[in-house]
């Protein structure tokens, strides 16, 4: 024990700046209990906002920066302006601490930071590193194809198919009223496209699929993905996926990069401590115990997402049509009306009886690993999306927004492990949907092939995998600066 330390110590410690949000938290801890379990020292420095639990992780140091941002639900329309204000609040306080780190570790003689990993989020460290003159390396939390598809949004801009404002240059007058709705703009002017059809070189994504926002203006968007696409001093690029998802994507990425990529995804097989943020309900999974083995089907949105009162009417109604036992996590503040517990016990209770269980949060991972687990109804968040398929769980996709679209499109048409809900969620179309994966024999195909992705993906991050493989590369990459 005692030698472990004293290896411990000789390791350089890492900076790890995650965005303070669910989805972006955990890849961030995951990747710093990996980097710990290698010998390095682990220093989290955080925002007082959404601050990461310091219990789950005792081995590492966690650090509070003074942020200037209240303690409120961020809901996916106020994303993009927050990490804006984010970037723009963090900067100083962040360096003034780094640089009292730096001081501290020549006089104290502690373990030297070797490198600050920031989430791409988070891109005022750039220039922060830059200050103290330390390496810097970005985690992307998000698929490779979610880069290449923003890449491609970045293109149009540039190709002028798009200006500034996000208005066409062609016929900007008559498109003013669409102004706020970027996506209709990359459907209706880019070479005269629907929704419908394939966006040229991002198969099988369609103009509907990319990764744009409704929200705030559209000039509020290409600055963001300007912001997280810049190029920067950062020596390297960590990817949360792999060869076995995204090879042909990550190949492309490469050949764009000047830096090293790292795709060493996915992270939470490797690391799979709890960094939830809410306290998860475990009375879900004494209810799991209690259900026949492979028959529950899973439903959450993630931690951003939202649906109005009638959109939950219309899931709600239609899992309890479709019979199938459910499990379902529906979050504080995740439906737009207080009242909407009303909506469920409106004869919904007598419909399911103890063929549902509703929780505020579960522990997602330890649900999915359970037996009784059959499918997910998932928003397709790129953590959730590949919880699941490294559990092989098929799903049934309801993207939200951004990078949703792109993964959920990727589980039905490329993995073909799960089925999308096109459209406005109505409970008949909810119903046949849950029957087709939970029932058919289309279903049964897919978790098939969900069982067989799932066994190549833990092949993949055992010894000799591509995952493993580029880990070790990192690590020899962090231990050279
Ligand atoms: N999660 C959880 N319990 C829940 C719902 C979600 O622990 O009841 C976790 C989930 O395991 C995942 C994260 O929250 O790691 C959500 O991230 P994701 O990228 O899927 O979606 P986001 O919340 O960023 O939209």
């Amino acid at each position: 024990m005692e030698m472990e330390k004293e290896h411990r110590s000789s390791h350089p410690r890492l900076v790890l700046v995650p965005l303070p949000f669910q989805g972006h938290i955990n890849p961030m801890l995951q990747l710093g209990s990996i980097l710990h379990s290698k010998g390095f020292s682990i220093t989290v420095l955080h925002t007082a906002f959404n601050s990461p639990i310091p219990s789950n992780y005792p081995e590492f140091g966690f650090v509070s920066i003074p942020d200037n941002l209240s303690e409120q639900l961020i809901s996916a329309d106020d994303l993009l302006p927050f990490i804006s204000l984010l970037n723009l609040n963090c900067g100083v306080p962040f360096q003034e601490c780094l640089a009292k780190m730096v001081q501290k570790q020549e006089v104290e003689n502690e373990p030297s930071i070797a490198c600050i990993v920031y989430d791409e989020c988070m891109y005022f460290c750039d220039a922060v590193a830059k200050y103290v003159k330390l390496p810097s390396i970005v985690l992307r939390t998000t698929s490779a194809s979610t880069y290449l598809s923003r890449n491609a949004i970045l293109q149009l801009k540039a190709e002028g198919v798009l200006n500034s404002q996000g208005t066409s240059t062609n016929i900007q007058g008559a498109v003013a009223y669409l102004i706020s709705a970027l996506e209709s703009l990359f459907n209706i002017f880019y070479l005269g496209s629907t929704s419908q059809d394939l966006v040229p070189g991002l198969h099988p994504l369609r103009f509907k699929d990319l990764p744009v926002s409704k929200i705030g203006t559209p000039e509020i968007f290409l600055q963001f993905i300007t912001n997280i696409y810049k190029t920067r001093t950062s020596s390297a690029i960590i990817w949360n996926t792999n060869d076995v998802l995204e090879q042909p994507s990550l190949q492309e990425i490469q050949k764009q990069c000047e830096v090293g990529i790292f795709p060493v995804g996915p992270l939470h097989e490797v690391a799979p401590a709890s960094s939830s943020l809410i306290k998860e309900d475990n009375s879900c999974i004494t209810w799991l115990e209690k259900q026949k083995q492979n028959t529950v089907l899973y439903v959450s949105l993630g931690s951003v997402a939202s649906v109005d009162k009638k959109e939950l009417g219309e899931m709600a109604w239609g899992l309890a049509n479709s019979k199938q036992p459910f499990l379902w996590v529906i979050r504080p503040g995740s439906v737009d009306d207080q009242e909407w517990k009303k909506l469920l016990t409106e004869g919904f209770v007598e419909a399911v009886g103890e063929n549902g269980c509703i929780v505020k949060w579960a522990p997602q991972k330890e649900v999915l690993a359970h037996g009784a687990v059959r499918g997910f109804w998932t928003h397709c968040g790129w953590n959730s999306t590949l919880e699941s398929i490294s559990k092989g769980v098929p799903m049934i996709c309801k993207p939200c927004f951004g990078d949703q679209r792109v993964n959920g499109r990727h589980v039905s048409q490329v993995w073909r492990i799960g089925i999308q809900l096109e459209n406005m969620c109505e409970r008949g179309e909810v119903e046949r949907a849950i029957k087709r994966l939970m029932v058919d024999k289309e279903g049964k195909e897919m978790r098939q092939r969900a069982k067989n992705l799932k066994e190549r993906i833990q092949l993949d991050i055992r010894e000799g995998g591509s995952s493993y493989n580029y880990l070790n590369k990192l690590i020899e990459l962090i231990m050279s600066f």
